[in-house]
C-alpha cells in the first residue's frame, strides 16, 4: 500500500530478537542488553501472525533481522511459518554469519531465499577488537556453508568506519574478483554507542568512487547504487544513509523483538502491535504505514530514536 508521502511500501524488517553472540562497537554495549523476559519479545506465533498481517497490507518481502536472528531459539519454525504465507514473494534474513556453518542448511530447507551475511573487516584481530567476542574464521566458513547449501547471491554488508576499515576497502573488492557476491559498503549512522564517535569515523561511500576509478557503474537495487569492476564475478553496493539519504524511495517498515512497528529506523515514534489480532492487527499495520515519517534527520544531528541498532533490527 502506499504511505502518507505515496511511497510504495512492501518490504517489513522483523526483528526476531535483540540478542545477540557479538557486541559490535557500533551497535551494542559492552555489557550486552538485559535478557527480557521470555514474554517480552514476540513468539513464533505473534511473529507469524505479524507476517500474515503484513501480507494483508501489501507487504512482498520480509527479511529477518536482530540482534542476531539465529541465536532465537525457534528461528526455523519462525522461518517455516512466514515462508507459507500466501503471497510472500521473498523471505530474507541478515545475519552477522557465525552461526551459519551449523544452521544455513536447515535456513535454506525451512525456505530462506536469500541470505546477508555482515563483515567489517578481513583481519582477524580487528575482527575481535570490533565484535568484542566474535573469530573471523567462524563467518568465513559460515559464508563458505551459505554457498554450499545453494544461497547463491550472496551480499556481504560492510560499515564503512574511517579509521578502522577504511584501508580495507580493496580487499573487499578484490572479493568481487574471485567470488559472485555482492559487497555492500553501508555508511556508519549516528546511533546508540556510535553516536558520539568522532566525525572522522564517518566516511561518505563516495570516498570509494573516487579512489577506485574503475568502478563501472551498473543498475541499482532498492536503496543501493551499485558497479562493478572490470572482469569481476561479484559486483559492489553502495549505500548511503548520510550523503545521500534515500528517504524518497524507502519501501519498509520494521517491527521491533518486543512488538512496536517504527516507519523510520530514525525516528522516536512507534506503535504497539502486541495484543492485537486479525482486522485490527491489519488496520494498526495500515495506521502504521500512514504515518512513516517523511525523512530521517541524520544529516542535522545524531538519529533521534533512543534505541540501540541491535534493539530495533538493522
Ligand atoms: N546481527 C545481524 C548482523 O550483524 O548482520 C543482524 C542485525 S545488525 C543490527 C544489522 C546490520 O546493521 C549489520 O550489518 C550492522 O553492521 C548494521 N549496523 C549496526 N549499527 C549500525 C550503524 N550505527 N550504522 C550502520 N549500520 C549499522
Ligand atoms: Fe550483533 Fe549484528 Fe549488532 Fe554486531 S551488528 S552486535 S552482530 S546485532
Amino acid at each position: 500500500m502506499l504511505d502518507g508521502c505515496g511511497r510504495t511500501i512492501d518490504y517489513l524488517r522483523l526483528s526476531v530478537t535483540d540478542l545477540c553472540n557479538y557486541r559490535c562497537r557500533y551497535c551494542m554495549p559492552a555489557e550486552g542488553v538485559c535478557k527480557r523476559p521470555h514474554a517480552d519479545i514476540l513468539s513464533v506465533e505473534e511473529l507469524v501472525e505479524i507476517g500474515q498481517a503484513a501480507v494483508a497490507c501489501g507487504v512482498k518481502k520480509i527479511r529477518l533481522t536482530g540482534g542476531e536472528p539465529l541465536v532465537r531459539r525457534g528461528i526455523l519454525s519462525i522461518c517455516r511459518g512466514l515462508r507459507a504465507i500466501p503471497g510472500l514473494e521473498e523471505l530474507c534474513l541478515t545475519t552477522n554469519g557465525s552461526l551459519l556453518p551449523e544452521l544455513a542448511k536447515p535456513l535454506r530447507e525451512a525456505g530462506v531465499d536469500r541470505l546477508n551475511i555482515s563483515l567489517d573487516t578481513l583481519q582477524p584481530e580487528r575482527f575481535a577488537n570490533m565484535t568484542r567476542s566474535g573469530t573471523l574464521s567462524d563467518v568465513l566458513d559460515g559464508i563458505h556453508a551459505a554457498e554450499a547449501v545453494g544461497f547463491t547471491d550472496l551480499k556481504l554488508d560492510t560499515v564503512l568506519i574511517g579509521g578502522f576499515n577504511d584501508d580495507e576497502v580493496g580487499g573487499f573488492l578484490q572479493l568481487t574478483m574471485e567470488h559472485p557476491w555482492e559487497v555492500r559498503f553501508i555508511e556508519l549512522m549516528p546511533m546508540g554507542p556510535c553516536a558520539e564517535w568522532e566525525t572522522s569515523c564517518f566516511l561518505s561511500v563516495d570516498t570509494i568512487l573516487k579512489r577506485y576509478s574503475t568502478l563501472q557503474v551498473i543498475e541499482p537495487n532498492g536503496v543501493a547504487r551499485r558497479y562493478h569492476l572490470p572482469g569481476a564475478k561479484g559486483t559492489v553496493g553502495l549505500i548511503s544513509p548520510l550523503s545521500h539519504d534515500f528517504c524518497g524511495q524507502c519501501r519498509r517498515i520494521r517491527v521491533t523483538a518486543d512488538g512496536k512497528l517504527k516507519g523510520c529506523l530514525h525516528s522516536r515514534e512507534e506503535l504497539p502491535l502486541r495484543g492485537l489480532h486479525g482486522k485490527d492487527l491489519e488496520d494498526a499495520i495500515r495506521r502504521g504505514i500512514l504515518q512513516k515519517p517523511q525523512r530521517h534527520h541524520l544529516a542535522e544531528g545524531p538519529s533521534d530514536t533512543p534505541r540501540t541498532m541491535n534493539q530495533i533490527g538493522g
